[in-house]
């Protein structure tokens, strides 16, 4: 396979050529950093500018999803039922081949476009150009090992229903608003408030006055005040995760992956209220691949783990007991970057049958690249983000203090990327990114791309380690 007669500002992403038809394809890239799709000789698309000996392709959606229709490795995939599965959130869409670089050869399945709404309305992208990034990325590498595409926490049957025409295979149930907060509600409300559920009195017949038998784990039993507690925190949520399946099913023909996540609550979810959950679902005969619990300690944003680590192996041997003996569901542990202390013990607690989702921590590792490449630029990003904390932690889950953050004056150019580095900058950092991608977003676009392979090295080194800590052999 050759390309021949480019004209001498373009050079070709060697890894993405691909012959089909009469035709050769791949990706090519200006001296600017403009990337295009290149297609010579018998082009498959009808548009496309005349370019050299074939035609030119902007890398627009339509362009990735006509590009996907040639190679079906392009498309989204369900998850293989047997093996893990890593989500790698990319805010930028320019991650994808750091992220390929490190999950080849492993046992991990990759899900690329993982992105919110809350996420795409803070970086201005929508589900087909976050899509189209990772169509991009992987052809870019030529990774034919299959990917899926997550349409991340979904409040909205809407939103689902809108992922789902575009090509997502993976939908989380994000049915967080319709948790009730019943942990400070006494007996007398909670008695009252239950008996008021349609479903009261199935639900004490179902679920009072026997055990339920969990391997490895032994009998549960709920009393009143467990059940009352259970079914009012999660009844509602139960409701509107049953609704949103039902529209996905009456969208879609094809197989799709359901996850239902409640990871962004204030409480964590007890291996009982698992259960009922669980149970309830299958009632409603939901088919969900996932469930994400709000675990116990502090899942925050971009850093370590915090908490009494015994409790959380106790509570996760729980889960994870409860999910082998009620069927065929991964447990998936969100806020994923950097909770290195947790994935050994969620590879060995789930058999290595897990799901876990990072974004910011690509973000950061991006800012890395930023501070050794262009410290005034990273100083910039640092004090934008600074200005813009009060506002952008409202809806995360963060400890970061600005005040324990040196003055950026006091810093030297080579230790900017301690910054990135520190539990409070680093959060800072993390969670600014909205205000940064608008405001600064093609400058830092710009720099990336010219420090491109420097990039996915760093990503590569990072997300590996991810992987190493969950234990997926890299054979
Ligand atoms: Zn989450």
């Amino acid at each position: 396979m050759t390309i021949h007669d480019l004209p001498a500002k373009w050079r070709i992403y060697e890894q993405s050529l691909q012959k089909k038809g009469g035709a050769v394809f791949c990706l090519v890239k200006r001296s600017d950093g403009e990337k295009a799709l290149y297609v010579q000789g018998e082009s498959p698309f009808s548009r496309g500018e005349p370019f050299a000996n074939g035609n030119l392709y902007w890398l627009t959606p339509q362009t990735a999803f006509d590009l996907a229709q040639v190679f079906s490795w392009l498309a989204p995939q369900c998850i293989p039922a047997e093996r893990p599965s890593f989500g790698f959130g990319d805010r930028l869409g320019l991650a994808t081949p750091g992220h390929i670089r490190a999950v080849r050869g492993t046992s991990a399945f990759p899900v690329f476009a993982q992105q919110s709404v809350r996420e795409n309305s803070r970086t201005g992208r929508t589900f087909a150009e976050v899509l189209a990034s990772a169509i991009f990325g992987t052809f870019q590498e030529g990774y034919n090992g299959g990917f899926g595409a997550d349409a991340d926490h979904l409040k909205r049957v809407e939103d689902a229903l809108e992922a789902a025409e575009i090509g997502y295979t993976f939908f989380t149930c994000d049915p967080s608003e319709h948790v009730v907060r019943v942990e400070k509600m006494g007996d007398e409300e909670l008695r009252q408030r239950f008996s008021a559920l349609d479903w009261a009195d199935e639900w004490r017949q179902e679920y009072l006055n026997r055990p339920f038998p969990i391997a490895k784990l032994g009998e549960l039993r709920f009393t009143e005040d467990t059940l009352f507690r259970a079914a009012l925190k999660y009844g509602a949520a139960i409701e509107f995760a049953d609704r949103m399946y039902r529209g996905l099913t009456e969208r879609l023909s094809q197989r799709f992956d359901y996850e239902v996540s409640v990871d962004e609550t204030d409480f964590p979810t007890s291996p009982l209220e698992h259960l009922f959950v669980v149970r309830e679902l299958h009632r409603r005969e939901v088919e969900f691949v996932s469930l994400a619990p709000r675990f116990v300690g502090a899942m925050e944003k971009g850093v370590h783990w915090q908490g009494d680590l015994d409790q959380f192996e106790r509570e996760l041997h729980a889960h994870a007991a409860i999910a082998r003996s009620l069927g065929s569901y991964r447990l998936s542990l969100h806020s994923g970057s950097d909770k290195f202390t947790l994935y050994p013990l969620l590879a060995e607690e789930t058999n290595g049958l897990w799901h876990v989702k990072t974004a910011g921590t690509s973000y950061l590792v991006a800012l890395e690249v930023i501070a050794r490449n262009d410290p005034s630029f990273f100083r910039e990003i640092m004090h934008l983000s600074l200005s813009a904390f009060a506002s952008d932690k409202q809806s995360y889950q963060i400890s970061a203090d600005p005040a324990r953050i040196p003055p950026l004056h006091s810093v030297s150019d080579d230790d900017l990327t301690q910054l990135v580095a520190k539990h409070d900058s680093r959060q800072v950092l993390h969670i600014g990114f909205g205000s940064v991608l608008s405001e600064l977003g093609d400058k830092l676009n710009e720099i990336l791309a010219s420090h491109e392979q420097e990039h996915y090295a760093c990503l590569a080194r990072h997300l590996a380690r991810h992987l190493q800590g969950l234990e997926v052999n890299n054979e």
